[in-house]
């Protein structure tokens, strides 16, 4: 491989595809290698995806892409052991060309994304792991070397898109190692049913869908949650945590997700399903803080690699089309205007990283990882509370409501006291400004 490109991309996941997408578009010459048999083959996720920022790269995607349910209601759930508190939203029944988000299958979407990529005119390579950054005397990122013989190979730029383990970035010195206190683990199955037992289940039609967030004493005190989402003949059922929390607790993921499956208000959603697929996964959850420098000479850094995930809105792919696509557009103006891509150039990408909804939102929630990580009677002491709460308000019993009202309140006062709960709400106030 001796021939030089504009820009080389490191991953074919939604932060890869998305600036190769744009860079190949503007007619630059672009080489994108995945270590996967092929995009999708080593990803995973939930999946919900985001029209929107899908939408501004790909207009007629919902034609297209192969998308399994519209999302059209939301249920967030609150367990303990045996029971649940939760909030339901059900969408008006929008019809699919409006919904803004859908359950995906990554293995058969990257696959989508990267032939629009091919079709833009980027050269993609899969089955090659880029194994170091190349750089010149004065430290300048010139290209990259890969597993392959012979397999150096020069561009302009480097757009690190390679997830969650950034490891080349870390090879090369552009970052500092995650803490365990910045990232989770999520173990993640999926389990096949049909699409008329979903439906049933669900209360859906075909191409409606339904997800739901789970916290609580689901994750053995740990700072973490459970989901399910519903796809088109299968539901994803996972589980999540905080990497430190896991350390400490030794607790298997494996085993929190056989009991989250087994929780008496889940394995009937679950019941007779097939189970045919295991996964496992990191998610950066370190927000604001733990964002590296994200551009130097000739590199830019993008979505899981870049700590762009928003876990309290189960937002990852999101940012990371996004920030692809300001990365790329910072190349392409770039090279439009003459200029070098050196880290003086490349600047204007944290600027507009700084105006989108990227920072802006991980600047928002940048104290919850402390929050959490302090303070797990969130995930202990509440869900217990609240739906013995539930239980104590609706059980009809010729108890009088004051007399009920006045236990709810004791039994919140007897757990966490009076000064513990007013501080658990200006601690979660602050984190939520
Ligand atoms: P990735 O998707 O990880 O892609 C990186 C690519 O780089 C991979 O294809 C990898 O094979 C390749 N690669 C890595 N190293 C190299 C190398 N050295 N050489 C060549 N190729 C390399 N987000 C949502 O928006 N909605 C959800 O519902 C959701 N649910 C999630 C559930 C789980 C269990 C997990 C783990 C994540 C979830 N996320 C969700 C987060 C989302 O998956 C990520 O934020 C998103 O995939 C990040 O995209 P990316 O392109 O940055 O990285």
């Amino acid at each position: 491989m001796s021939e030089h490109f504009d820009a080389i991309v490191v991953g074919a996941g939604p932060a890869g595809n998305s600036a190769a997408l744009v860079m190949a578009r503007a007619g630059l010459s672009v080489l994108q290698i995945e270590r996967g048999e092929y995009p999708g083959a080593k990803n995973v996720q939930g999946a919900i995806l985001y029209a929107d920022p899908l939408e501004k790269l790909i207009p007629e995607f919902r034609e297209e892409a192969p998308l399994e349910r519209q999302v059209l209601e939301q249920r967030l759930w609150m367990l303990d052991d045996d029971a649940y508190v939760g909030t339901h939203y059900r969408a008006p029944d929008a019809n699919v060309a409006k919904a803004s988000r859908y359950t995906i299958i990554r293995a058969k979407f990257d696959q989508w994304f990267s032939s629009k990529v091919r079709e833009a005119g980027a050269l993609v390579i899969c089955e090659t792991t880029v194994t170091d950054l190349l750089r010149d005397a004065e430290g300048r990122v010139t290209g990259v070397a890969t597993d392959r013989a012979d397999g150096e190979v020069t561009a302009d730029v480097v757009v690190l898109a390679d997830g969650v383990n950034a490891l080349l970035g870390r090879r090369a010195g552009l970052r500092r190692e995650l803490k365990p206190s910045e990232v989770a683990l999520a173990v993640k199955e999926t389990m096949f049913l049909s699409e008329d037992t979903i439906n049933q289940r669900f209360n859906l039609k075909n191409g409606q869908g339904v997800v739901i967030e789970a916290a609580g004493t689901i994750t053995a005190g740990m700072a973490g949650t459970g989901f399910i989402y519903t796809n088109e003949d299968s539901l994803s059922v996972g589980i999540g945590c905080m990497v430190s929390d896991f350390a400490e607790s030794r607790v298997r993921p494996h085993f929190l997700l056989e009991r989250f499956k087994q929780h008496p208000a889940i394995a009937p959603l679950l019941a007779g399903a097939e189970i045919r697929e295991y996964a496992a996964h990191m998610i950066p959850e370190g927000y604001y803080d733990a964002i590296p420098q994200l551009y130097g000479d000739g590199w830019v850094v993008a979505g899981d690699a870049a700590q762009f995930v928003n876990s309290i809105h189960r937002e990852g792919s999101n940012m990371a089309m996004t920030s692809g696509r300001l990365a790329a557009e910072t190349v392409v103006a770039a090279k439009a205007a003459g200029k070098p891509l050196t880290a003086k150039t490349l600047k204007a990408y944290r600027k507009a990283l700084e105006d989108s909804f990227v920072l802006s939102d991980l600047k928002k929630y940048r104290r919850l990882p402390r929050l959490l990580e302090g303070n797990k009677h969130f995930f202990t002491d509440y869900p217990k509370l609240l739906t013995r709460a539930a239980d104590t308000w609706f059980r009809v019993d010729g108890t009088p409501k004051r007399q009920k009202e006045r236990e709810i309140a004791g039994t919140f006062r007897e757990t966490r006291r009076l000064r513990g709960l007013v501080g658990d709400m200006l601690k979660l106030g602050r984190a939520w400004r």
